[in-house]
């Protein structure tokens, strides 16, 4: 089948016969559903991307059909692929305003095809041939594919395998002749209702005792067992309560997660690809860690350039245009913004081709891109707001407008400069309402593929503290100038990410 437009990928979701709870209900035809339409919408652009005169950026060539994919669900063989990656991120989010929700996906898709090479080598499983069965069927149909990774985790302080529950991370409980059966729940599953199967990776890396929890495999969102529940946030109760302009991002918000229930779910073992493997749940994580945030930089500077658009364009309704602290606070807001999508076009860049032909970006600059953009984007929402004022918080809505005894007033006294109608005005102080105020997008960045503790610790890990030590010994004579040498090698050999010459892991 050739690629899905829109209109075809919601027909086709229509076919997809999930369980979904929204407000404690079951929602049958929830792709109309007024928290949920936003999702299927925004996938839907996201998919139209594919058909526009961007799409050498959002299309690739399939690694295993040779033709024409969605980039979504594309395996990275180059850096180049890398970095049209994140100029279709970049142009999706910014054009939605929104997750696209494809991304968790991807990055889990990206880490499974190179993981699963990795382990049939090492212990002779044939995990890789399945996944790439599975994955052909995926490109044969153009399917979306969420990344079902993190668990309900339960108390954090302890094991997977020592939680007072042992299903508060997604374990197998059953292990059949055909297939598995698995049970665990996970949270904060971005605009996995608009997915047609969903991918489970572990949360984090298993050791010895944990083999039931080393578990990838792919179940199809409408599979027996699969139970989601829409996570209910301030966006969705402004859709629900609102009216036209109160939803901020009219066709495409609000920021949408499902929290994923398996119970008992049965997975054949052609849809299982690591099965008690701990050994390599470490390199599973951890690339797709480095995948998700290398990507991430891409979104967030998407979205702070929505920030910069509504900041300048409520400063000039406000008559304050090209007042000198507004103008300094959007050269800060883009320095900040095209500073996190430079750190992620540095990890691309610097990245290596895996032995399984995936090609993974650098790790230090992954974490330092996710770990900027988590920065910048709050201090972003903080300068937006600053200059845009308070009604980002206070506007009427769209009633109080409609109403023939108040609407007049509030036209005359929420009037900016005279050209601009009042209504223009308080529009776009709902759209600033919608980004900065009402749940999920500055959440996403900053909790999205691991808290800033987890990058910061990936970054402390990667700060090659010997050589640099030893450096310092050398150039100040404690060290014999014959190491010298060595520390040209071995320093040059860590400025490029490549396993042979000293690795970035
Ligand atoms: C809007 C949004 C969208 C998301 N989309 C997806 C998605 O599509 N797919 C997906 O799989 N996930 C998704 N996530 C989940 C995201 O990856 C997690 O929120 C993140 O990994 C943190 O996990 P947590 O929320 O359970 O927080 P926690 O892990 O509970 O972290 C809270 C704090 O506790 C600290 N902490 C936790 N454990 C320890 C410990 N043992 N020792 C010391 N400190 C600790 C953390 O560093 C952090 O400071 C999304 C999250 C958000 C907010």
């Amino acid at each position: 089948m050739a690629l899905m437009n829109g209109d075809e990928y919601k027909e086709s979701i229509k076919k997809v016969k999930s369980i979904l709870y929204v407000q404690g209900k079951q929602v049958h035809d929830y792709w109309d559903h007024p928290a949920i339409s936003p999702t299927i919408e925004t996938v839907a652009a996201a998919y139209d991307l594919s058909f526009s005169e961007h799409r050498e950026y959002t299309t690739a060539i399939s690694h295993l059909t040779d033709e024409p994919i969605s980039r979504f669900i594309n395996i990275a063989q180059s850096a180049e692929d890398l970095l049209k990656r994140q100029q279709q991120i970049k142009l999706a989010s910014f054009c939605t305003g929104e997750c696209i929700y494809q991304c968790t996906g991807t990055d889990a898709l990206n880490a499974t095809a190179s993981s699963t090479y990795d382990v049939d080598q090492a212990t002779g499983t044939n995990y890789h041939d399945r996944f790439n069965t599975w994955l052909t069927y995926i490109h044969q149909n153009d399917l979306s594919v969420s990344g079902s990774i993190t668990d309900v985790k339960g108390d954090r302080s302890k094991r997977p395998n020592k939680q007072s529950n042992p299903d508060l991370y997604t374990r197998i409980v059953e292990r059949k002749k055909n297939g598995i059966v698995i049970r665990g729940a996970k949270a904060h599953q971005s605009g996995t209702i608009g997915c047609h199967e969903h991918l489970v990776v572990p949360t984090t890396a298993m050791r010895q005792g944990e083999e039931d929890y080393a578990v990838v495999c792919a179940v199809p969102s409408d599979e027996k067992g699969v139970i989601h529940v829409h996570q209910f946030n301030a966006g969705d109760a402004m859709r629900l309560a609102g009216q036209g302009m109160d939803h901020g991002n009219v066709r495409f918000g609000a920021y949408s997660t499902q929290m994923i229930i398996f119970d008992h779910v049965f997975v054949p073992w052609e849809r299982v690809f690591l099965c008690g493997e701990i050994e390599h749940s470490n390199n599973l994580c951890e690339r797709f860690g480095r995948i998700h945030r290398c990507v991430s930089s891409a979104c967030t500077s998407g979205w702070i350039d929505n920030f910069i658009g509504i900041a300048q364009a409520l400063a000039d309704y406000n008559g304050l245009g090209k007042v000198k602290h507004i103008r300094d606070k959007i050269t800060e807001m883009n320095f900040m913004g095209a500073r996190s999508y430079a750190c992620g076009v540095a990890a691309a860049n610097m990245g290596y081709k895996s032995a399984s032909g995936v090609y993974l970006p650098n790790r230090l600059f992954s974490n330092v891109a996710k770990l900027d953009g988590a920065l910048s984007i709050s201090e972003c929402r903080r300068m937006a707001i600053d200059v845009a004022g308070g009604l980002v918080a206070t506007a009427p809505g769209e009633r109080d407008f409609a109403n023939p005894e108040i609407g007049g007033y509030l036209k005359e006294f929420f009037q900016g400069v005279d050209d601009v109608p009042t209504e223009d005005r308080v529009r776009m102080f709902k759209l600033a309402h919608h980004f900065f105020t009402s749940g999920g997008l500055v959440e996403a960045k900053i909790c999205g593929s691991g808290t800033s503790q987890t990058q910061l610790m990936n970054i402390y890990w990667l700060a090659n503290l010997e050589v640099k030590k030893k450096a310092a010994r050398v150039l100040c004579g404690i060290e014999d100038q014959s190491e010298y040498d060595s520390v040209v090698t071995e320093y040059g050999n860590k400025m490029n990410s490549n396993p042979e010459r000293g690795d970035d892991s």
